[in-house]
């Protein structure tokens, strides 16, 4: 087996496993792992430094999943699949759901409605479908594998994925998101890397979420990655009592880049179902754009979006930076200091 399979099944399942580990009462956690399924590998397990730390919210699952009342599925994504496990929502790029495993169960997941299910969307049955409806929509540019983790496949199954892709000429790039760095990182070996390499354009996005994940292992998976050639984004999604603060997150941005990792989007918490003890004011996620945008690296600011109900798209946000006066644009600097620029 490989070492990458032997620490999935190595991973954390039951809740008798997790009081063994972290001594928590395993009784109500019973009714929750079996709506929500849990999975917390060893090595991601092993960052935790004390109970309720940013690493032990992002597994460790709570009662209060089960006390929110949102709707499973605000974007809409189900309604927007011509094709189970496909979402077209924007023109000329689509999400392919792949896999609905994952190494660890984020408890904040936005797809919390269908991640570690088996025999949904994702599901192998329906890959013929969706590569067929891809074929068929020439508008479609760029493809984003995503799920679960597309990197919970096996090689094979992920090498099929892309040299099927591949053969569709309007196919111009293909997207993986994938949170195997961080959460297991030997998934990133050079028997992986050899086999992407043969697919560029090839995009990563990563998922970490506090500068604690970005371990030694971690940063080796993307130095492997960034070698093949594959040029690295980072997600984050901003989390009460994990990473809404504006020095934490700026540390992530910046560590991220050293790692060679450019942060791509922060994202505001959707209104998803059994996760609304994760969500922030919008307030601070400005807050955190203002602390980045211009005090550090232009590169280390991403976008902080909002990804908008009913399947309307990512908007992104920014700190009342601009004003219209005549043919004057008022600007701000970071130091809130205004400047006249004069249209031309
Ligand atoms: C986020 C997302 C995309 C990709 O958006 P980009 O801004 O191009 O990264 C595409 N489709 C769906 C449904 C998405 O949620
Ligand atoms: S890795 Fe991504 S898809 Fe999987 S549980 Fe975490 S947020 Fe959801």
């Amino acid at each position: 087996m490989e070492t990458w399979r032997r620490a999935i099944a190595d991973s954390i399942t039951t809740p008798e496993e997790l009081a063994e580990c972290l001594g928590v009462d395993p009784e109500p956690l019973g009714p929750l792992v079996r709506r929500y399924p849990m999975r917390i590998t060893r090595r991601y397990l092993g960052l935790i430094e004390k109970p309720g730390d940013p690493i032990w919210r992002q597994c460790v699952p709570d009662p209060l999943e089960l006390e929110d009342d949102q709707r499973p599925d605000p974007l809409d994504e189900e309604r927007l699949s011509p094709v189970p496990g496909l979402i077209h929502r924007y023109p000329d790029r689509v999400v392919w759901l792949v896999a609905n495993e994952c190494a660890v169960y984020c408890r904040f997941c936005m797809r919390k409605r269908r991640v570690g299910c088996p025999l949904t969307g994702g599901d192998e049955r329906f890959w013929d479908d969706a590569l067929r409806y891809i074929a068929a929509t020439p508008a479609i540019r760029d493809v984003i594998l995503s799920g679960g983790d597309p990197l919970l496949l096996d090689d094979e199954h992920l090498e099929l994925i892309l040299s099927r892709l591949r053969a569709i000429p309007h196919v111009e790039m293909v997207r993986i998101g994938t949170r195997t760095p961080v959460t297991l990182p030997e998934r990133i070996t050079v028997r992986l890397c050899r086999m992407l390499r043969r697919y560029h354009p090839l995009y990563v996005n990563t998922h970490f979420n506090h500068p604690r994940e970005i371990t030694p292992e971690a940063a080796r998976a993307c130095a492997r990655l960034a070698d093949a050639g594959i040029p690295l984004g980072n997600q984050t999604v901003l989390l009460a009592g994990v990473n809404d603060d504006p020095a934490v997150m700026t540390l992530l941005m910046q560590r991220l880049l050293a790692i060679r990792v450019k942060p791509y989007y922060i994202h505001q918490m959707d209104l998803v179902r059994g996760t609304g003890h994760f969500r922030t004011k919008v307030a601070a996620g400005l807050r955190i754009m203002g602390a980045l945008r211009g005090h550090t690296s232009g590169m280390a600011t991403p976008y902080f979006v909002i990804d908008a109900a009913g399947g309307k798209g990512k908007i992104p946000l920014i700190p009342d930076a601009m004003e219209r006066r005549g043919d004057t644009w008022v600007l701000r600097n970071y130091l809130g200091e205004t400047v006249e620029y004069r249209d031309p």
